[in-house]
């Protein structure tokens, strides 16, 4: 199994000088200037500390974000010039505010934090700035962060969502929640982490009947995890296994390369006086 990030996922500070590749905070000052051009890429991992049912740790989300930009920076850092920001642990995962140990930050915080982030890395030569999100619930605010971002600083934005959900016939296309495949994932990077015997499957079923309310549908809710039973999980993490997720994790990693590529060459020439 291999040891990607801490025990508790609770970022790269412990880890410093420890081998991983292309982390910004491991440079001094002056190799920020030095190492660093107007093409260089700044990644951003995006986590969550919250609920994920009773069979997976509550750093989930945080130990994909920061897993996936690691190997992103190894396997495309020096192609693409990427380079990793140390992880966002905590982001917005109200659904989930009912559960203890959830650890979140209200919409408001959030994107005053992404706002505070994206002005700070104006004094570095860069002007791009790639959200990597392993949480669902950041998504909608990511976007909104990415166009404000855009207009009050100059930056490129993007956001890019390193989980792929295919799940399996069972969660009826709502494996959105320690479901099949984030299980799996779980299991290839961090094993000693998951409780199988806890694993229970919950598929609000149904919500498929519907013709327009439902995820993906044309019309949308506000919902909350506990909406759909006291678990919080939505999907089905049975038959989850490590060697699914090493599959999904491969394409994952070979797909978000991909996407650096079209990142950097992204035509943003609409001149914006970055506010400073
Ligand atoms: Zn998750």
């Amino acid at each position: 199994m291999s040891q990607i990030v801490s025990p508790c996922g609770n970022g790269r500070v412990g880890q410093l000088g420890s081998g991983l590749m292309r982390q910004l905070a491991d440079l001094s000052m002056p190799e920020v200037s030095r190492r660093l051009t107007d093409e260089s890429v700044i990644v951003l991992p995006v986590g969550a500390v919250e609920a994920h049912g009773p069979h997976l740790p509550l750093a989930t989300d945080l130990i994909v974000a920061t897993a996936a930009v690691d190997a992103l920076m190894t396997r495309f850092g020096d192609e693409h010039d990427l380079w990793a920001l140390p992880p966002l642990a905590f982001t917005k995962s109200n659904e989930h505010a009912w559960a203890p140990g959830t650890v979140w930050l209200s919409a408001r915080t959030m994107l005053a934090v992404l706002d505070d982030i994206g002005r700070s890395l104006l004094t570095a030569p860069t002007r791009t700035l790639v959200f990597v999100n392993a949480h669902g619930g950041n998504s909608a605010l990511l976007q909104v962060a990415c166009r404000d971002l855009r207009l009050a600083h100059g930056l490129r934005t993007f956001l890019a969502h390193p989980f792929k959900d295919t799940g399996r016939p069972s969660e009826l296309g709502m494996g959105i929640h320690g479901g099949h495949d984030e299980t799996s994932i779980l299991l290839h990077l961090r094993g000693d982490l998951v409780d199988m015997a806890k694993a229970v499957p919950n598929v609000p079923s149904a919500l498929a009947e519907n013709r327009f309310v439902k995820w993906g549908g044309a019309v949308s809710f506000g919902w909350l995890s506990n909406d759909f039973g006291p678990t919080g999980v939505i999907g089905d993490p049975l038959g989850a296994n490590a060697e699914h997720g090493a599959a999904l994790w491969k394409t994952i990693i070979d797909e978000l390369g991909a996407a650096m590529a079209e990142v950097r060459r992204f035509p943003n020439n609409a001149a914006v006086s970055p506010s400073g």
